[in-house]
């Protein structure tokens, strides 16, 4: 038997970057021989009915891309399809490992993952090695002063600011020791169908951030039809860019932009704390909601075909690109929950089906937070009128009509209700919950 080689792996996940990462960092200055691992776990996969999933072919391009950077080094990204425990067992097997380096990830299911892979190592006396990667400030690090979780935004994030230092935007540059990388035979990379996908008729965004836009955020971010937004949020939620790099850029350029980053630390803390909100509402009373759950006027929302034109425009948005305005996805939320008095987590599920950007806490926030269940909620009286927002945010139609050709032609839908029936039949509904 050919002795085993001796290595260290870091474990990609939500990290997909081969420059300032803080695990990639402490693992390629304190080894030789690291071993760049990524497993296409089939316990996510298995669940995506869309074998096109556009998540699954950026996440492949991306790791293509970071594979033929590591192949000129004489490297490789070593890819394994199964279940973490699985590949893990095999890993074992194949080579002598001295420990794992991976970044935490606070989702329910990655702290389960985590845990059992960090029981199944210890077995072999192997450390894993976890470090604060995918935010600035980890969910325990912002809290009041009795130690209890904030659950209102604001003093949140002024808490936050009061706990940042610039120590902790300092960035990591792991991409000055990529020579530390194993040199071995890289396999050959496997293709989307080798896992079971297709490539996806969405075409995907380059990883790039236009930082123009950040000085000019507090103009344009609300404004639909140009590029007022960053663009940001696919990367954050892949790691294809650093958020040090970005939070430093947000806290010294514009200071709404930073309250958006916090924005989304607040609402991966609230998950961290409160993993009730994943099927439940924040506020226990809200699941005593008696939502209407009509299937045809779900089908209309989710086809785009409401006759509310900038509800229709968001959802048209969202199939074509796997993206949608952050202005228009509190209407489209709204106008489901409110107007139509159907779930939220249908629409939450809808959402995590087709957004490229989709995670977990800020979805399930944006989703509670429009159906007044949330933390921090809009008040469940405080109900968007489709038509008086397309006004004030697409004065001109131009968000609209770059969506809905058919929209000044007979071919395009009347309003499916009234929205003030609406309205009122939700206050009326909502008024019911007995507190
Ligand atoms: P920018 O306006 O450029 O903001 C920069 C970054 O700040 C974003 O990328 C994001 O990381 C953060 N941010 C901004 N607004 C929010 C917010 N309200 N909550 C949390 N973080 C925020 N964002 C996701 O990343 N994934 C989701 O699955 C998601 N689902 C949402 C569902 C609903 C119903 C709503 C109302 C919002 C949701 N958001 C989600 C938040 C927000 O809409 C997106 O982050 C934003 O539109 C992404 O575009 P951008 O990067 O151009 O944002």
């Amino acid at each position: 038997m050919p002795e085993k080689k001796s290595v260290v792996i870091h474990w990609f996940r939500r990290d997909l970057r081969l420059a300032d990462n803080a695990a990639l960092f402490h693992a390629l200055s304190q080894h030789e021989q690291v071993l760049p691992l990524f497993i296409f776990d089939s316990n996510i996969l298995d669940a995506l009915e869309n074998k096109k999933d556009a998540r699954v072919s950026f996440i492949h391009r991306v790791l293509q891309k970071m594979h033929a950077e590591l192949l000129q080094q004489g490297s490789g990204i070593l890819i394994r399809y199964g279940t973490p425990e699985d590949v893990f067992t095999a890993l074992l097997q194949e080579f002598s490992v001295a420990a794992v380096y991976t970044n935490r990830d606070y989702e329910p299911y990655a702290i389960e993952r985590d845990a059992a892979i960090g029981d199944l190592l210890r077995t072999r006396q192997i450390p894993l090695h976890t470090f604060k990667d995918h935010v600035i400030l980890e969910p325990h690090e912002v809290l009041k002063a009795d130690g209890t979780p904030y659950t209102v935004y604001t003093p949140y994030s002024k808490a936050w600011k009061n706990v940042y230092s610039e120590d902790d935007t300092k960035p990591f540059h792991s991409e000055k020791w990529t020579a530390r990388f194993l040199k071995y035979t890289a396999e050959k990379f496997p293709t989307l169908n080798d896992i079971g996908f297709k490539p996806t008729d969405i075409p995907l965004p380059d990883v790039f951030v236009d930082e123009h836009i950040i000085k000019q955020y507090h103009l344009t971010r609300d404004i639909p039809s140009i590029a007022g937004t960053t663009r940001i949020s696919v990367h954050l939620r892949f790691g294809t860019l650093s958020i040090r790099k970005y939070m430093r850029i947000a806290l010294q350029w514009n200071e709404k932009y930073a309250n958006e980053l916090i924005w989304r630390e607040f609402y991966q803390m609230i998950l961290w704390h409160f993993p009730h909100v994943v099927g439940n509402a924040f506020r226990r009373a809200y699941d005593q909601i008696r939502w209407r759950n009509n299937e045809k006027e779900f089908a209309l929302w989710c086809a785009g075909k409401t006759g509310f034109p900038l509800v229709d425009a968001g959802i048209r948005e969202l199939l074509a690109t796997g993206y949608m305005h952050n202005r228009v996805r509190m209407v489209v939320a709204g106008f489901l929950t409110k107007d139509l008095l159907i779930d939220w987590r249908w629409g939450e599920a809808f959402f995590a089906e087709h957004l490229l950007d989709f995670e977990l806490a800020s979805n399930n926030g944006g989703w509670q937070w429009a159906a007044g269940t949330g933390v921090d909620a809009a008040p469940y009286f405080r109900i968007f009128n489709p038509a008086e927002q397309a006004k004030k945010f697409d004065p001109e139609g131009k968000y609209i009509r770059k969506w809905i050709p058919e929209f000044d032609t007979l071919d395009y839908p009347q309003p499916m209700l009234d929205h003030s029936f609406a309205r009122k039949r939700c206050l009326e509904t909502y008024a019911a919950i007995k507190q």
